[in-house]
């Protein structure tokens, strides 16, 4: 068993000190899938790295202890650690392009933590890292074994990285948000094996993730954390049919899904407290819609209310009075725009070639077609979803359109946004026409200038391209844009690298909208963040499209998040559309079979555990 009891991590910062987490108890058996979920900033990710011994430098233990069948591993010499870590316990990494090496081919990855943690050398290790690459799912994996993680799409990199924990065969695995990146169906494929070595092998896994559904799918036993403590645990059945805690509420209610289009997601008001503060009470208290009077002064304790559920909630062991407080009623919203008339975007086959070096005496294509002749068209106040696997072409349509593709690919056909053909502008033209079509990136940690503080960040945009405003207005508007994708505003004064991936991602949004777009290519702008802060997006999308008419060219493989606020969608498959409708009609009756096995692939919420 893998135990942690009354573990205390606490982090210098300039803040001051940082209790990341704070009186943590938690035991995982064999064969368990323990899952941790909650907001970003609330101690998962902490929780994962505490056990492993990889606190960061200004980290360190306060109290507690962490066993491993009996052995506490605080207090293991750093040489036997290193045995445990990847050998015992395999961990997956959020963030796979920062996670691989990369001037090592990934194959040499694989093979050296086979040759370090099991008996096979050389050939065998080989032979058996392209097997791992195999059952991950990596196409030609004979092939692959050689490449760097460079050429491979965040999918497959995410793969190999699993590839690489589990080549060790550990007895316990860490898997931080594992499939986060990946498409349904190979995050189907992934939870599938990670399910069937667990059977196989008896492995315990502590699943941290912010997607629930996978939860609800995965997991036997879940664990609720906010602000550095856990505040509910609980049977995972009981845990989504019958969640105790007010945040556990809430949270549920603000999953997008078909059962809430046209109606704004339930958003959870205000941002987890930032760790340095002191709490007097309970911490979820400025946020609560059934906090009481007492609930600002006195600390609630974990109890149990039901055999194995345990809530951390003043509700249950000190019942009172609830305060006054104003619900959170979600913005009315106006009327759709019906979507008629000429399109604001109107792709015609649109291809995006790529070169590929071969050598001399190779004989086959030099080339590579990733988008291959689509068609749509966006009219505004509209979103188009583009669905599709990894690799399918998605976000290379979607970064062809902007024109970010001019130097490494040959792009031809036509978009033509207003009239003008956005493929062949130049110059002044191009910027302008900048001002009006935006993108938001998938990967929050590469599309943020680290030298460049938040405040910067977003006066960028402003200062080029709409130079109309003085600096009085744009400090405003810097103000306005930071309310609107829920950051306190002392975070403009802040650097990229002191937010979470979450966080990262409304910077980004909030650069994105700092120019008032009409046309907006969202590339999985909601994959890296929290449920409470995806529905506090979403709902701000919507509303942006109802009030302003913006467009959405929306590229995600979240299919609860196109049910919500797609109108229609495009099905790709290896640079192709291969089918287009309405959502209803795409999602309720499918005439492909590739779009069905998409859908059918889908996480669903209260789909027990196979
Ligand atoms: Fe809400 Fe009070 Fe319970 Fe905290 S203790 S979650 S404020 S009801």
């Amino acid at each position: 068993m893998l135990e942690i009891d009354a573990l205390r991590v606490q982090l210098d910062a300039d803040a001051g000190l940082v209790k990341a987490i704070d009186g943590l108890h938690l035991a995982l058996s064999r064969g368990e899938t323990f899952a941790l979920v909650g907001e970003s900033g609330c101690g998962k990710s902490m929780t994962a790295l505490a056990l492993m011994r990889l606190l960061p430098e200004n980290g360190r233990y306060a109290s507690g202890t962490v066993r491993l069948d009996g052995q506490d591993l605080l207090s293991l010499p750093e040489g036997r650690m290193r045995g445990v870590r990847g050998g015992r316990i395999g961990m997956i990494f959020q963030e796979p392009s920062t996670s691989l090496n990369p001037v090592m081919r990934v194959g040499d990855q694989i093979v050296e933590a086979i040759e370090a943690h099991t008996a096979l050398r050389g050939p065998a290790a080989r032979a058996k890292a392209i097997d791992w690459l195999a059952r991950v799912g990596i196409p030609e994996p004979e092939r692959r074994i050689d490449d760097y993680p460079f050429r491979l799409s965040g999918g497959q990199k995410q793969r190999v990285m699993i590839a690489i924990a589990l080549a060790a065969e550990p007895d316990y695995l860490i898997a931080d948000e594992p499939t986060t990146a990946l498409d349904v169906t190979i995050q189907a494929q992934i939870l599938d094996l990670i399910r069937d070595l667990q059977r196989e092998r008896q492995l315990g896994v502590l699943l941290i993730t912010h997607d629930l559904a996978v939860v609800s799918g995965m997991a036997h036993r879940v664990a609720l954390m906010y602000a550095g403590q856990i505040i509910e645990v609980a049977p995972a059945a009981e845990f989504f049919a019958q969640p105790r805690h007010p945040y556990a509420r809430l949270l549920l209610q603000a999953l997008p899904g078909t059962a809430r289009r046209g109606e704004p997601l339930a958003a959870i008001a205000g941002t987890v407290p930032p760790l340095w503060l002191s709490f007097a009470g309970c911490r979820f208290w400025p946020r609560c819609d059934k906090a009481m009077g007492h609930c600002a002064s006195t600390p609630p304790a974990l109890t149990e209310e039901a055999p194995g559920h345990e809530v951390r909630c003043l509700l249950y062991s000190q019942p009172g009075d609830a305060l006054p407080r104003p619900p959170v009623v979600p913005k009315a919203q106006p009327q759709a725009p019906a979507g008629q008339g000429a399109p604001l975007l109107e792709v015609r086959d649109l291809r995006v070639r790529f070169k590929l070096k071969a050598p001399w005496l190779y004989r086959g294509p030099r080339h590579f077609d990733a988008v291959d002749g689509i068609s749509f068209a966006l009219p505004a106040g509209r979103t188009l979803a583009l669905v599709g696997e990894s690799g399918c072409g998605k976000t290379t349509s979607g970064k062809a359109i902007v024109q970010l593709l001019r130097r490494q690919a040959q792009v031809s056909g036509q978009a033509l946004f207003d009239g003008k053909d956005l493929l062949r502008l130049q110059g002044d033209a191009l910027q302008q026409a900048r001002r009006h079509v935006q993108i938001i990136f998938q990967d929050p940690f590469a599309s943020l200038n680290p030298r460049m503080r938040v405040a910067e960040v977003l006066e960028e945009g402003l200062v080029v391209l709409r130079p109309e405003l003085d600096a009085g207005q744009r400090q405003a508007r810097l103000h306005e844009l930071v309310d609107q994708v829920g950051l306190r505003r002392d975070a403009l004064q802040r650097w990229p690298h002191e937010f979470s991936g979450g966080q990262r991602q409304r910077i980004a949004i909030a650069r994105a909208l700092a120019v008032q777009p009409r046309l907006i290519v969202c590339d999985e702008p909601t994959s890296a963040l929290d449920v409470s802060v995806q529905a506090q997006i979403l709902n701000l999308l919507r509303d942006l499209q109802r009030e302003q008419g913006l467009a959405y060219l929306f590229i995600t493989h979240n299919i609860g998040v196109v049910e919500y606020i797609a109108d229609d969608i495009a099905v790709m498959q290896a640079g192709r559309i291969l089918e287009r409708g309405s959502c209803d009609e795409v999602l309720t009756r499918p005439r492909e079979c590739f779009t069905k096995t998409l859908l059918a692939a889908v996480p669903r919420l209260g789909v027990p555990r196979r």
